[in-house]
């Protein structure tokens, strides 16, 4: 057999076709598409009112079992679905993906455009600046952080209320008027006066003084590396700043709220809404201040108007992807763009007239694993987009259940022991008690569950009937091995055809839990029906911080639990189905713009490094300008 090649050659082996046939093919029209060079296209929003009138398409979700450091291959088989669905089954699809960082590219990861014969391309500008949107955020967000240091400086180095006041609201023209941004914090602090000579000095001090509390401010900057000497840093110590030091870091880009906020909003509307109630801190009464009382609001959202749009990109068989946002998989949702799934189920979708028409299908994905990536996307952006799959696909490998089962650990590119290498079914029998606590979980949502056994050149037919039987048991639809990674689309078409039988099977999504509940109350279900866990055990500092937001109003809000990837308890050695743990939760935050609290099981490090010999150190550009060495 003909060895594989990497990733990067066989991305540039194939040709992609210029992206404006792409999108005639998927029905975007030329004013709507806003072309990046020949490969790449912005889709406008306008589209949407166009086709609003359809039924939406098939929503499928491709989640995972507890990941090992040996990759399951999520981004892979959803490439290979979309590329089987509409190269070689003929139903219309779009897989929609999430933007990758390039903190995790230069690192040790690799890149996320899929793998072997299924990928999106060209890989290189997938994994690399795309159009620019992480960019965007960076620029908005450090706008968002400079404009809260420096009003801190203002309003500590300028004591008197009305000098202050005047150089806040400065005469123009002779006249004083207030910014939109400041119309709408006057109308938060209950004063109804719109002219800035009416105020008394009462309501000056009231207006003009957000009196933030430093030790509170949860905004830091950021940046798209894995720049790890930037985790904890002292601003302010330019003579000119007057001794307004602050110790305060940076985390990657894909880590800011505003990456989260792009994800889930719907419209240029609810950006704008959701930017303007981002939380930056408290004052020094304990009261919330947001971006919109810092008057940057507006500026961030001009910031991103253009990342708002969903780039389209096609995958390796020609058929469109979506590429659209990349939030933290950890403390965040781990999940592409509200926006792009919604314009991409109505252009696969059917005339509301038409009820025998068939459906096309997206194909979206959730990181990490199914508690994490799963019951996020379902409790956290389908509560918010009102969107509900049809199908979860829990992708699976031999090798990760040996591992779950009992096999050594391994570390990324080490030499495989033979456990991994020679048949073991009862090793696979061990460990396949992980994939089958994820069916249990992705079927409590109420929707029906396809297993994609990941193949990989060393597995056997006895190891992959194991998990077959094992999944059916379990209460799967179907296991199907899928052998995408070796022969693309083809590989995957029995995945494809079990995943349009389960999607057309009547579904009635359900939630985990009512967001109305206490937040303990919250913790203790996921915790429990989620992880296998016995019970939670607050920290003094998250139960603070649970007072803080029930007091603040926070308290009806999903919950995103970061904790370790590799196993489903908060201990990355328990593997399999740990039982009877308690569960520690260390912090509660709040990301109040995009809509979630999330609570900390352990200290998450929200800029990676890199390590002695990284993914960087392999890449060249030749004499014709063609990249060598990303993977
Ligand atoms: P995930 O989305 O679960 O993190 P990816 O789809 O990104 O995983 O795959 C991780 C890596 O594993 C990629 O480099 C991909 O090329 C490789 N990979 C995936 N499936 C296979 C397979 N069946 N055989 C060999 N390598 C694979």
């Amino acid at each position: 057999k003909r060895p594989v090649p990497s990733d990067i050659d066989i991305s540039r082996a194939q040709q992609p076709k210029y992206i404006g046939k792409v999108a005639e093919e998927l029905g975007v029209r030329d004013s709507e598409l806003e072309l990046y060079g020949h490969y790449k296209a912005k889709i406008s929003l306008s589209v949407l009112d166009r086709i609003k009138d359809r039924k939406d398409g098939k929503y499928i979700l491709v989640a995972g079992i507890t990941p090992t450091p040996l990759g399951e291959g999520k981004s892979t088989t959803t490439l290979g679905l979309v590329q089987a669905l509409t190269a070689h089954l003929k139903k219309p699809s779009v897989a929609t993906v999430r933007q990758p960082s390039m903190g995790p590219t230069f690192g040790v990861k690799g890149g996320a455009a899929g793998g072997g014969y299924a990928q999106a391309i060209p890989m290189d500008q997938f994994n690399m600046h795309l159009t620019g949107d992480i960019h965007a955020i960076g620029g908005a967000n450090n706008l968002l952080a400079a404009a809260i240091d420096t009003r801190m400086f203002h309003e500590n180095t300028q004591k008197n209320d009305a000098t202050f006041y005047n150089r806040l609201v400065p005469k123009k023209g002779g006249k004083r008027t207030f910014t939109p941004s400041m119309l709408r914090r006057l109308q938060k602090l209950g004063i109804n006066k719109t002219n800035p000579d009416d105020l008394t000095p009462e309501e000056i001090k009231k207006f003009a003084r957000l009196d933030i509390d430093p030790e509170s401010i949860t905004i830091r900057r950021v940046v798209d590396i894995n720049d790890r000497m930037l985790r904890q840093i002292t601003i302010g110590q330019a003579p000119t700043e007057k001794g307004q030091t602050r110790v305060t870091g940076f985390d990657i880009t894909v880590a800011s709220e505003l990456m989260a906020v792009l994800a889930l909003s719907k419209d240029l509307k609810d950006i704008r809404s959701r930017i303007g109630s981002i939380v930056i801190g408290s004052n020094n009464s304990g009261e919330p201040i947001t971006v919109e009382d810092i008057g940057c609001a507006g500026a961030l959202t001009a910031l991103l108007k253009d990342a708002i749009k969903p780039n389209l990109m096609q995958s390796l068989e020609g058929t469109p992807v979506m590429v659209h946002a990349g939030p933290f998989a950890n403390i965040s949702i781990g999940a592409s763009s509200v926006i792009a799934d919604k314009i991409a189920l109505k252009l696969v979708g059917t005339p509301l007239n038409k009820n025998d028409a068939e459906p096309g299908y997206v194909v979206t994905e959730a990181g990490f694993d199914f508690t994490m990536g799963g019951e996020r996307f379902f409790n956290i952006k389908c509560r918010s987009s009102n969107l509900k799959p049809d199908a979860v696909v829990l992708v699976a490998t031999v090798r990760a259940l040996k591992l779950h089962g009992g096999a050594p650990d391994v570390k990324p590119g080490q030499q495989l022991p033979p456990e991994y290498t020679e048949k073991n079914v009862e090793l696979v029998r061990k460990g396949v008690s992980n994939l089958c606590k994820q069916i249990e979980n992705a079927k409590s949502f109420g929707v029906p569950v396809v297993v994609a056994i990941n193949k990989f050149s060393s597995d056997t037919d006895a190891e992959i009937q194991a998990i077959r039987d094992a999944s059916i048991n379990a209460g799967a639809e179907d296991a199907v091995a899928t052998n995408h990674w070796e022969e693309g689309g083809k590989g995957a078409i029995n995945l494809a055809k079990a995943v349009i039988r389960a999607s057309d099977k009547a579904s009635e999504v359900k939630f985990l839990y009512d967001v109305e509940a206490p937040i303990e109350e919250k913790l203790t279900t996921i915790v429990q029906k989620m992880y296998n866990g016995a019970d939670i055990e607050l920290s003094p500092e998250a139960k603070k911080k649970i007072e803080l937001y029930k007091s603040q109003g926070f308290s009806n809000l999903p919950i995103c639990i970061a904790k370790t990837q590799y196993s489903l308890s908060h201990d990355p050695k328990l593997k399999g189905v740990p039982a009877g743990f308690t569960f520690p939760i260390r912090d509660v935050r709040a990301s109040i713009g995009a809509g979630y609290l999330y609570a900390l099981a352990s200290e998450i490090q929200t800029i990676p490094g890199l390590s002695t010999y990284a993914g960087y150190m392999n890449v060249e550009v030749d004499e014709d300008g063609e990249i060598q060495g990303l993977f």
